[in-house]
């Protein structure tokens, strides 16, 4: 494993972070796979008071022994707290699922712009943090963030920050904080730790046949998923990048890409073949949806990812070939999912971290998704699955 170490407190903290929004729902194998992660030199796990079940699986594992021996990054939902004394009883609760009196790197989640910032100071965020700092019951402070640019360096310079969490991924390049948002949180001397550096998979499954014969094509033979964390790694801004692991083939694979890797490495060439590639993908994907479902639920039960999901699949797939995924999720269940259900209430907006116009975008997904056989046949799936029972 690789190490970078963190400026502001000289932590040695192992490039790969471990991810833990979607563990397996096997418990016995995600704690394999946690300690496998620990014994290989893994020692950064990211974890967030809403995802479900994931704080606890994750300090059941390191009560066993491995607490000391890794950083637990966790963090506050900002849209809970409405009095002081949400912080503690949000903050106890964490502790107490994670079976720790401390956390080593502790997050504003998703934190949008500064007037959610200002709001929190008003509640008395500052003085929150000053005990909590005080006793050592959080180690370094810090917020993630998925928003634009501007925002981004206005929270950056908004308070004295340790770390940050962000989006980036070769993609987003000039998207989102972008190369310029991590220039200037690094240029601070924060250390940045990265999500989504597969584009919520995007930029490894389901890639269009050019861009798997830009990468077949290479100089040096690496899979998708090695080529973006290289690029990654690449840079000597970034500090963790995280990944949502969950199958030890994944695991072991990332590790060794990890312990292979070096910052400033790329050569023209290697640059060369993600221009390629963006070029390719940058016409094709439709909707920036990385799948993160904080839109959900919409209260007329329209699933918004699914909907982007099987839309910007219509490029790389096909036609046919995505919509006839479409009609399958969205018709799977007892009641439909469509994009045609949505009443634009806007309701779900607010929540997306991509700042998708996702009232508008379901419009243009019912308009290419949901033809004249779109009905006649989920009600044909339906009477076939017997889901109308
Ligand atoms: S705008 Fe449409 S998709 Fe969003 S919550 Fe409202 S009905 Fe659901
Ligand atoms: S629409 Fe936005 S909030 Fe919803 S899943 Fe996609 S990226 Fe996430």
């Amino acid at each position: 494993m690789k190490y970078r170490i963190n400026p502001q407190n000289q932590d040695e903290l192992s490039v790969l972070g471990f991810g833990c929004m979607r563990f397996s729902r096997d418990e016995k194998e995600v704690e394999k796979q946690i300690i496998y992660a620990i014994e290989q030199g893994v020692n950064y796990f990211d974890t967030a008071y809403i995802y479900p079940n994931s704080e606890v699986v994750l300090g059941r594992v390191l009560s066993k022994g491995y607490r000391e021996r890794v950083k637990i990054a966790t963090k506050m939902p900002p849209y809970s707290i409405k009095k002081y004394e949400d912080f503690d009883r949000i903050f106890f609760t964490e502790l107490k699922r994670l079976q720790t009196d401390y956390i080593d790197y502790y997050l504003i989640h998703m934190l949008p712009d500064t007037t959610v910032w200002n709001r929190l100071i008003r509640l008395g965020i500052h003085d929150w943090i000053k005990e909590k700092k005080k006793k050592g019951q959080i180690r370094n402070i810090g917020f993630s963030y998925h928003g634009g640019r501007d925002e981004f360096i206005q929270l950056v310079d908004a308070y004295p920050w340790e770390f940050c969490l962000l989006q980036y991924n070769y993609l987003d390049e000039n998207r989102q904080a972008g190369v310029e948002g991590i220039k200037y949180a690094a240029g601070k001397g924060l250390p940045v730790m990265v999500m989504e550096p597969l584009r919520g998979g995007k930029l490894v499954t389901n890639l269009p046949k050019e861009v798997e014969s830009v990468w077949n094509n290479a100089h040096v033979k690496r899979s998708p998923a090695e080529w973006a964390f290289k690029w990654l790694w690449n840079q000597p801004e970034v500090t963790v990048v995280l990944s949502g692991m969950n199958s030890m083939e994944m695991i072991k694979e990332n590790i060794r890409v990890a312990s292979e890797t070096e910052i400033n490495a790329f050569t023209d060439a290697d640059f060369n073949l993600f221009k390629q590639v963006k070029e390719i993908l940058d016409k094709k994907i439709k909707v920036p949806c990385t799948g993160c479902n904080y839109c959900m639920p919409c209260p007329m039960g329209v699933d918004i990812p699914t909907c982007f999901s099987c839309y910007n699949d219509m490029e790389i797939e096909g036609k046919l070939a995505s919509r006839g995924k479409y009609i399958m999720q969205t018709s799977i269940k007892n009641k439909p999912h469509n994009a045609s259900l949505c009443v634009k209430c806007k309701k779900c907006e607010s929540h997306c971290p991509q700042n998708i116009k996702i009232s508008e975008e379901m419009t243009k997904v019912t308009k290419a998704m949901e033809g004249v056989t779109y009905k006649p046949l989920r009600f044909l799936i339906k009477k076939v699955m017997r889901l109308d029972k």
